[in-house]
């Protein structure tokens, strides 16, 4: 028995440990998508995927909780400045990587004080859009796998919003009113790509290959956040010589394996219960 046993979990191991999407993610067709993050550029984690998704058929949504609104060192910007700025940058990207604008919401919550937020509030919030949008796929921060990954304020924020809401909107008697007053349904989203992962968690690469230059566009159009913008902003359009510094340097941020450009994910599909798990 005690030999059955072992053998059993021998054999189970590799099943806990590597998850993998049924489908490889590139040739996703029909799913609705949504990603949470905390900041008008967390979706560059994923640009390159989001993009290649909308494109085959899919439909991405995007909802970032904060407008971003302290994210530089220019003394001379306005918090309700850079949150404009912020936004424009985000459409642009999204634009970029084919991504429709009115898929994308912002919650409007400060950058920097996300943990401080009512939590029943922001989560009844992404609650009712998961409730309204009804994605079969979820990407957000990774809130680690066995033990608690860090991820700098606000992220680590979205990570645990994300996983507790994508909890609470499959349980009808949770936020009820938005059932019975508002005509939502409770809603399970069964799979997730999480990314932020540690390396070793990582257990999906999508080839991103022929969304790599419109991911490089995308990023660069993040004024404030890779040229000199970040000291002093002086409007979104840069000189060529610097427009080339931005494409330079945002290329450094694109991943490689065997050869081809990738995103790295941790892939996790079950109840939302054990997405730590
Ligand atoms: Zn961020």
């Amino acid at each position: 028995m005690r030999t059955y046993r072992i053998f059993l979990l021998l054999i189970m191991i590799p099943c806990l440990s590597f998850s993998q999407p049924d489908v490889p993610v590139e040739e996703w067709t029909g799913k609705t998508i949504l990603l949470i993050g905390a900041h008008p550029d967390d979706d560059a984690y994923s640009l390159g995927t989001l993009g290649l998704l909308q494109s085959n058929g899919n439909e991405v949504y995007i909802a970032i909780l904060t407008t971003g609104n302290v994210g530089t060192q220019d003394p001379d910007l306005s918090m309700v400045d850079l949150a404009n700025i912020r936004k424009l940058e985000e459409q642009a990207a999204l634009a970029a990587v084919g991504i429709p604008l009115d898929h994308y919401t912002n919650f409007g919550y400060d950058d920097g004080l996300l943990e401080y937020e009512n939590k029943k509030e922001v989560v009844a919030k992404l609650v009712r859009l998961i409730r309204q949008v009804r994605p079969d796929v979820l990407f957000a921060f990774d809130p680690g796998k066995g033990e608690q990954r860090w991820h700098k304020a606000d992220h680590r924020s979205a990570s645990y919003l994300a996983a507790d809401a994508a909890r609470a909107a499959m349980w009808p008697l949770l936020f009820q009113g938005q059932i019975t007053m508002e005509g939502l349904e409770a809603h399970t989203i069964e799979e997730y790509l999480l990314f932020d992962s540690a390396e070793d968690d990582k257990n999906t690469w999508v080839d991103i290959s022929t969304f790599k230059d419109k991911k490089i566009t995308a990023m660069s159009q993040y004024v404030s956040q890779w040229s000199s913008g970040w000291y002093k902003y002086e409007g979104p359009d840069l000189s060529a010589e610097e427009a080339e510094q931005v494409r330079d340097r945002v290329s450094k941020r694109i991943h490689y394996r065997d050869g081809k450009a990738v995103e790295g994910f941790r892939h996790y599909k079950g109840l939302p219960d054990n997405i730590g798990r």
